[in-house]
């Protein structure tokens, strides 16, 4: 049901309008100072911001509005997944240059797809003009037990869900003026949180997550850091998207899969539950420096590649 509160004129609230006329139903009780959500007795509150900038996180001619409102409330959502919290609501503050006022309805509408596709309600936000296109997105979700980073321990298996380096191959064949393939692309475009994914490994016993948005090497460090342990990799187990080597998906940013670790999870039985979606067991926690990360490569330590940088830091 749709509770907004009748909305004031000015070119702002234009704006809001069209965003409410986009969202439907899944924006709620827009239009007060402020959003008011139950959390669930007994659980913890899981709050996160990102926020996706025109040339810092993707060029106009990569996408389309609607995947630029996918992609970015993804980005966020994955955030949510990491900690296996369950969604309460998005709260979004957009800076719509003059330039992209005529894609703000299809933004939205990518917006409103992945909100429901993350079966989250739009709760609140801000619009307001600038230099660039900007998407400032603050997730809420509520967990008893919230999965972090710091919970791997010795002897805990490794685990990363889908196929890596997608993302990335889509970025290098940007940059090198080529069109990425088809698959590369829709990595890129339309990741998906893996939400439900992440509350059924916390559920069957899953120590820590992250998501990978640094890339694999990059963000097991954070891991192992943050659990104050050594991850060791196997080089040959990594799951690849087709045409991406090992390497490459190493260090692929953006992928919005988790990184888990757990004493054991059933890799078919995750598959059957989340709809095919892969989980690979890819090394294992180990006695060691704390925040190393190790690379095998049939059993043989090489050097890990460097990580993921957004193109245009
Ligand atoms: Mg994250």
């Amino acid at each position: 049901m749709t509770t907004h509160l009748p909305l004031g004129p000015g070119a702002e609230f234009d704006a809001i309008r069209t965003l409410l006329a986009a969202w439907g139903p899944r924006a709620r009780g827009i239009g007060d100072d402020g959003a008011v959500l139950d959390v669930p007795p007994g659980s913890k509150l899981v709050v996160s911001t990102d926020t996706t900038v025109e040339h810092v996180h993707f060029r106009r001619e990569w996408l389309t509005p609607e995947e630029i409102g996918w992609r970015a409330t993804m980005a966020a959502l994955s955030d949510l997944a990491a900690m296996a919290a369950a969604p309460l609501g998005v709260l979004l503050a957009l800076t719509v240059p003059t330039a992209w006022r005529d894609a703000l309805t299809p933004i939205a509408h990518g917006i409103g797809e992945a909100a429901a596709h993350g079966d989250i309600p739009i709760v609140g936000g801000d619009v307001t003009a600038g230099d660039r296109l900007a998407l400032a997105i603050t997730v809420l979700g509520h967990a008893a037990h919230p999965l972090a980073r710091s919970g791997a321990r010795v002897g805990d298996a490794i685990y990363v869900t889908g196929r890596l380096g997608g993302p990335g191959a889509a970025l290098g064949a940007w940059l090198a003026g080529r069109a990425p393939t088809l698959a590369h692309r829709a990595r890129f475009a339309r990741p998906e949180a893996r939400i439900a994914a992440a509350r059924w490994c916390a559920q069957q016993g899953a120590t820590a997550a992250i998501d990978l948005s640094d890339g694999l090497a990059g963000d097991l460090a954070h891991l192992a850091a943050a659990s104050g342990v050594c991850a060791e990799i196997d080089l040959e187990c990594l799951p690849v998207s087709e045409g991406v080597t090992p390497r490459e998906a190493l260090a692929s940013g953006e992928e919005y899969e988790l990184l888990l670790t757990a004493a054991a999870l059933d890799a078919p039985a995750f598959s059957a539950a989340q709809a095919g979606l892969a989980l690979t067991a890819i090394g294992r926690v180990v006695p060691g420096p704390a925040g190393s990360v190790r690379l095998l490569d049939r059993g043989g330590a090489v050097e890990l590649p460097s990580a993921h940088d957004h193109f245009a830091r």
